[in-house]
């Protein structure tokens, strides 16, 4: 039993860590139009032998999207057809089409076009995932602020732009962050960013939505054993087998190399990570990555270098991993304990904060 826990163990480490692996290059990949398969084929063959041990029935693809690389992989599932395929994808295509800052034509780029001019009428879905972000925002006093468009543009972390904005372009790019000035009306669905030069950037949250919008389509085809890794994020249909959960590893927050720092039981919910090593870049000597400061408009530099969720809703633990990185370790602790989360928080000096259940059988992998 031990040997097959630790070989899915393995299994799902190795893609996740696979794939994480890949997101600095994202982009530049996204521009080509052309995503490198390679080392992604070699994990699923060697995936598909080692679960075939187990499980016989295993589909998989893959797809870019949402700036990262995104696996589905069923279990199982024989009655999930090529149609059923194309609809996961078209899902995620659609979400970032009308999410995403960086298409011109998005409902989120019409908002921040319309900042300090006029409302704009979106759709459910749209609203309803800025409704999210904005409460997200305020239970944690604005260190997850969907309104950070006016710091990321300026950062531009990711992209082949990235650089350091002078002190006088942050100072600026500041007055446009608070949530406050995000205004939703409920009744029309529209949404208005008060002041001009204000932007919503989803990047915190849109992931975690469109794992739990493919998670929800995968289930209403029958679907009852699934692993979604976007990113690294992790949403589990089902369990590894019947009354035997899956076991999740919680990537080190180490940017040179990619090791499992430590694991935990799940099933049929949603793990989501954030942390520093994930997109950065260096200027002089010096590292920045993509999870700015609200407050101070550079990238967090508290001693938290990568924080994990375990929730239902793969958006709220999205917005929450983010949102936990931005507030350091005692605001993040007592955030942890009163909201009565399970989550790690993983430390420069590699140590860690974990509140997970027993029956997680929390393991450090090291
Ligand atoms: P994640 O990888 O989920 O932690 O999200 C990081 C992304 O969220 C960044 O690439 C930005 O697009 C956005 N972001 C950065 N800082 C914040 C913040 N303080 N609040 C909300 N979103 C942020
Ligand atoms: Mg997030």
């Amino acid at each position: 039993m031990k040997n097959k826990f630790s070989k899915i163990l393995l299994i799902v480490c190795f893609v996740s860590v696979l794939l994480t692996a890949c997101s600095n290059q994202e982009k530049s990949k996204a521009v080509d139009g052309e995503v490198d398969t390679k080392e992604k084929t070699e994990t699923t063959t060697e995936e598909t032998e080692a679960a075939s041990n187990i499980i016989t029935d295993v589909q998989e693809r893959q797809t870019f999207a949402l700036n990262t690389f995104i696996t589905v992989k069923l279990f199982e599932a024989p009655q999930f057809s090529d149609e059923d395929w194309q609809r996961t994808f078209e899902i995620l295509a659609d979400i970032e089409n009308r999410m995403s800052a960086h298409i011109d034509t998005s409902e989120i780029s019409e908002i921040n076009k319309n900042a300090g001019v006029q409302p704009v009428k979106v759709s459910d879905d749209v609203f309803n995932i800025i409704k999210q972000a904005k409460d997200v925002a305020a239970e944690t006093n604005g260190a997850f602020d969907p309104t950070i468009g006016a710091l990321t543009k300026l950062w531009q972390i990711g992209t082949d732009n990235q650089h350091v904005p002078s002190q006088a372009e942050i100072d600026q790019a500041l007055k446009k962050v608070d949530y406050n000035k995000l205004i939703l009306n409920e009744k029309s669905y529209e949404v208005f960013l008060e002041e001009e030069g204000m932007a919503i950037d989803l990047g915190g949250i849109a992931k975690g939505y469109s794992a739990d919008q493919v998670f929800i389509y995968l289930k209403s085809k029958g679907v009852q054993r699934a692993i979604l890794d976007f990113g690294g994020n992790i949403s589990l249909i089902g369990s590894k087998a019947e009354d035997k959960p899956w076991r999740v590893g919680v990537r080190e927050p180490n940017r040179a190399e990619f090791k499992v720092y430590a694991s935990i039981f799940a099933s049929d919910e949603s793990f989501v990570s954030s942390g520093d090593y994930e997109r950065y870049f260096e200027e002089d000597g010096k590292l920045y990555h993509h999870i700015i400061n609200p407050f101070t408009g550079y990238p967090t530099d508290n001693g938290i270098r990568g924080a994990s969720v375990v929730l239902d809703s793969s958006m709220q633990a999205d917005a929450y991993a983010t949102a936990l990185i931005v507030m350091g370790k005692e605001k993040a602790i007592d955030f942890i304990q009163n909201k009565g989360l399970e989550a790690i928080l993983v430390y420069s000096d590699m140590t860690s904060f974990n509140t997970f259940a027993d029956d997680r059988d929390f393991k450090l992998e090291k």
